[in-house]
């Protein structure tokens, strides 16, 4: 093993400490500065002699070669004056080229370095998307990444609302809360989101002054000085576009531009596949017509609000409702009119009932909702407000109804007074709808015990196996 001592304790030594760390032939045997000793990191770490006087050194061992990185004139020529057949001395202008080569070697090695682990997150990111099925989590983890690949504090995603064209805020990193008060944003010929939708690659701006033309007011009230933007496409649909932005005027290396193109064909894919993910799970639980939650999910959430109703002994109220005469409104007007007043009284009630509640079609033209935490007489203010709201909207064609109008009826029952079953409210909510019928339309009326109900005019009545689920689970 060769033994080798190093004048000098700054970066070149540094260098040479790291290239030599493990070699097997040759060792750094000490290190002299006649700067604080203590302050020599690399001596530090491994544990070695570090001497004030580089004569003390050379005279302690025998050393193979000694390396002057000291760039000190007076130094060099001491050694060379003092030359021994011991060891051999490296200095002046040759041991500042081989401390530049190895500079250099040591800077393509860490930027080897660099790209592997880039690619390791790359292939770790690619993993996070296509598991993950939330669209909020992959949106996030796309911003994080791509802010974190690019090194820039700030990012964002947009993504394109197909309905209204309109670019929606989906996910950001490091901006301020003004930021993300502008949610969603029309496309302006001539500015920033149209210029980036119209290329196919990432657009670069260095310098935000040098594009006057499509200043973004947002990103200048953030100060944002720089960025990337990439269209996020899928078999050529524009889907978002995705951002990173900096702080400063930065000239961006073509390993940015090139790791956040390919971080946009993940991106693309991993949302177009959650967000269908979700659709699909959608309407497994809603109607596609009305949007409203769905017969059999309405039946698996009224177990449950009974069952927290019944737990917390906090009063549950349900409201069935019905549209009055409407096959005669279908017969006169024909079906798509008639779902046209399907959707239009699905929405007015949307409108009405709270986050908290459980609306629901629970069949053809018949309605449900759970309303938690409130009693009957409070259900019954709301059913009449409910009722009032649809009798005073006005229908295509209604003056040709029975009544002139296109109204509800309504059917109110609650727990505690009414029952403790979840079907068995909704039976007798049905209950008091056919009475409200029966009394001749546009009514809401109550559950009362005694009510005689003769017949039902609702479809509600649950599929045998639905009612057997409930039935195993102890609805019943
Ligand atoms: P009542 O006042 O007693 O409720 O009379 P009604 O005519 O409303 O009652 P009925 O049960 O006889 O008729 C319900 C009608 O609802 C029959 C059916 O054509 C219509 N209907 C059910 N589902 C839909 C739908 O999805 N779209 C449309 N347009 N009509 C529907
Ligand atoms: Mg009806
Ligand atoms: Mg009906």
């Amino acid at each position: 093993m060769k033994k080798v001592a190093i004048i000098g304790s700054g970066s070149d030594c540094c260098h040479l400490v790291d290239l030599l760390r493990g070699s097997s032939v040759i060792s750094v045997a000490a290190i002299s500065d006649i700067s604080d000793s203590k302050e020599c990191s690399p001596a530090d770490e491994l544990d070695m002699p570090v001497y004030n006087d580089y004569r003390e050194m050379l005279s302690k061992v025998d050393y193979d070669v000694i390396f002057d990185v000291t760039d000190n004139e007076l130094i060099s020529n001491d050694l060379k004056m003092n030359e021994s057949e011991k060891f051999d001395i490296v200095t002046g202008s040759c041991a500042s080229l081989i401390c530049e080569i190895i500079e250099e070697k040591k800077k393509r090695r860490d930027e080897t370095q660099r790209r592997l682990s880039n690619f390791e997150d790359l292939y770790h990111f690619g993993l996070t998307l296509s598991s993950s099925q939330d669209l909020r989590e992959v949106n996030n983890t796309i911003v994080d990444f791509a802010t974190k690949i690019t090194k820039c504090p700030a990012g964002s995603l947009a993504v394109l609302d197909e309905k209204s064209g309109e670019m929606v805020l989906s996910a950001s990193k490091g901006f301020s809360n003004d930021f993300h008060m502008v949610k969603r944003w029309k496309l302006r010929s001539g500015g920033l989101t149209s210029h980036i939708l119209n290329q196919k690659l990432p657009v670069v701006i260095s310098d935000m002054k040098k594009y006057k033309s499509f200043n973004n007011q947002l990103l200048l009230d953030e100060k944002i000085k720089s960025i990337i933007a990439a269209p996020l496409t899928v078999e050529g649909k524009i889907i978002g576009i995705l951002y990173v932005d900096d702080y400063v005027e930065r000239e961006y290396t073509s390993d940015d531009i090139n790791s956040l193109s390919l971080i946009s064909t993940y991106a693309a894919l991993a949302i177009e596949r959650t967000k269908l993910l979700e659709e699909t799970k959608l309407m497994a639980i809603t109607d596609g017509l009305t949007g409203l939650l769905n017969q059999k999910t309405f039946f698996q959430r009224l177990n449950e609000e009974i069952e927290r109703a019944v737990r917390y002994n906090h009063p549950v109220s349900l409201i069935t409702f019905d549209i009055d005469y409407f096959k005669n409104y279908n017969d006169s007007h024909g079906h798509m009119v008639g779902n046209e007043a399907l959707v239009k009284i699905s929405n007015l009630i949307k409108d009405q009932v709270r986050h908290i509640d459980v609306f629901a079609r629970t069949g053809g033209e018949e309605f449900a909702i759970i309303i938690p935490e409130t009693d009957k007489e409070e259900a019954l203010a709301f059913a009449e407000r409910m009722r009032k709201s649809i009798e005073e909207s006005e229908f295509k064609g209604e003056e040709d109804q029975p009544n002139k109008k296109l109204t509800i009826s309504i059917g109110v029952a609650g727990l505690p007074t009414d029952s403790h079953d979840g079907l068995d409210l909704m039976d007798k909510a049905d209950q008091a709808l056919y009475e409200a019928k029966h009394e001749g339309r546009n009514k809401v009326m109550r559950y009362e015990p005694g009510l005689i109900s003769q017949g039902s005019t609702c479809d509600w009545r649950l599929p045998h196996n639905l009612t057997d689920d409930l039935l195993q689970s102890g609805q019943e």
